[in-house]
């Protein structure tokens, strides 16, 4: 097989992908610089511990889906699979912990070795928000309602579900753990080799599991709610009752557990029936012992993430640029000429295609190909009373303008 192509789950993107995806990302980034959040870049790889410690030691991406390589150092370092884990190291080493609450965004390329399939790849473009040093349910309305202004303003709410659960602070966790264990136990020989092995180690990733077999199982489990303690109950409630006076429509999902181990309080998705398996399209929660666990002070966080990608497939209709101005020489005498011309326009605010060769019917016909709307057609007579011709590319309409009076008239 030649090299010369790209690795399998990875992909080129450009044209109406590209915008798409241009198209997300700047929505998103719009809304959340609404709410008070700023853009962090952190580096697109980490020492493998900061991955391999932090997202859970067996979470499907620490187990089976992480990019790691050695360097010629000899350091293990791994492509980032997600966000958090890299912004709050940074959060940390920043010292940014003087300054609560921190509020930051994040977009770029993840990296996980997974089974490609329509909206799963290997590179992928995660949208992502931190929210670090709250710990009352105020943040987690804020993040969710941003999370939904967000979707809204893509125009795709109509497509999709905010879905909410609460797991409970570590109390309610710990009495939960010993009841589906319990449960499972019951059902050890119907459960995937996995989740057998997930019992042992962490029994709460069985509830998360995508195998047939599991979610069988899982349909009948103890409901997470019941073993919610009161303060934990009172602190989803407080959740749910600020979603509510915001008008924002959820659905409590109790089976609703998210991969990665940090999470506490708080989970959500937003999810949608048109991407087929991969209908989750951002999900996110509370991770309040994270900060400490990686060696920083007890600090409170919560955030989300999205898939780019797979918002940008559910966008509808052409995403285009502006429609461009054509301008046209007349012979080569002259080009110099249609040169100050584009760069007035484009001076001035306009996209502009320049025609390159060929002569007057070519241009033309280039000039409807890219789409212009107008054309500005400069012949060598005419330009020496600095007067052009400006044709109305849709009518067909066209007069001579004064080349000073040229923005005016297109105006
Ligand atoms: P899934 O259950 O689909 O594997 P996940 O729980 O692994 O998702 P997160 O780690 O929560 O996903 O990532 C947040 C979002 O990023 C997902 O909701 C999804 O939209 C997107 N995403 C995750 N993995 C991929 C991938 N391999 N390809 C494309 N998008 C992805
Ligand atoms: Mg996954």
């Amino acid at each position: 097989m030649s090299k010369m192509q790209n690795v399998r789950g990875t992909y080129d993107l450009y044209g109406e992908a590209k915008r798409k995806m241009k198209k997300v990302i700047s929505a998103a980034s719009t809304v959340v610089e609404k709410y008070g959040f700023e853009e962090i870049e952190t580096p697109i790889f980490e020492f493998t511990e900061v991955f391999a410690r932090n997202l859970g030691d067996t979470s499907d991406i620490v187990t089976k889906e992480m990019y790691c390589f050695e360097d010629r150092g000899g350091e293990s370092l791994t492509l980032r699979p997600e966000g958090t884990a890299g912004v709050v190291r940074s959060f940390i080493s920043e010292g940014m912990q003087q300054n609560l609450p921190v509020k930051l965004y994040y977009s770029g390329p993840m990296f996980r070795y997974e089974r490609p399939q329509k909206g799963r790849q290997r590179q992928f473009t995660q949208f992502g928000v931190e929210l670090l040093g709250v710990e009352t349910p105020q943040a987690d309305i804020e993040v969710i309602s941003m999370a939904y202004e967000f979707i809204e303003s893509l125009g795709l709410q109509g497509n999709v579900v905010v879905e909410i659960n609460s797991l409970g602070d570590n109390e309610s966790r710990n009495a939960y753990r010993k009841q589906l264990v319990a449960y499972l136990k019951e059902h050890y020989d119907e459960l995937s080799e996995d989740s057998k092995a997930r019992l042992e180690r962490n029994p709460l990733r069985v509830l998360d599991s995508k195998e047939e077999c599991d979610k069988n199982v899982v349909a009948n489990a103890p409901l997470y709610q019941d073993s919610l303690n009161e303060t934990s109950r009172q602190f989803f409630q407080a959740v749910l009752k600020g979603l509510d006076l915001l008008g924002i429509k959820y659905r409590v999902n109790n089976r609703l557990v998210r991969g990665l181990d940090y999470y506490s309080h708080t989970v959500f998705e937003l999810v949608t029936d048109k991407l087929g398996a991969q209908g989750t399209v951002l999900a996110g929660g509370r991770y309040d012992g994270l900060v400490e666990q990686m060696g920083g002070g007890k600090v409170a966080g919560i955030g989300w993430a999205c898939g780019v990608e797979r918002l940008s497939m559910l966008l509808e209709g052409n995403v285009s640029l502006p429609r461009p101005i054509a301008v046209i020489p007349v012979g080569e005498d002259v080009a110099d000429k249609a040169l100050e011309v584009s760069y007035m326009l484009r001076r001035a605010g306009y996209r502009v295609e320049q025609s390159y060769s060929g002569n007057i019917k070519k241009r033309m016909i280039k000039a409807n190909k890219v789409n212009a709307y107008k054309a500005v057609i400069i012949g060598s007579e005419e330009i020496a009373d600095n007067i052009v011709t400006l044709k109305d590319l849709d009518s067909g309409e066209q007069k001579t303008v004064a080349l000073d009076k040229l923005i005016e008239e297109i105006n």
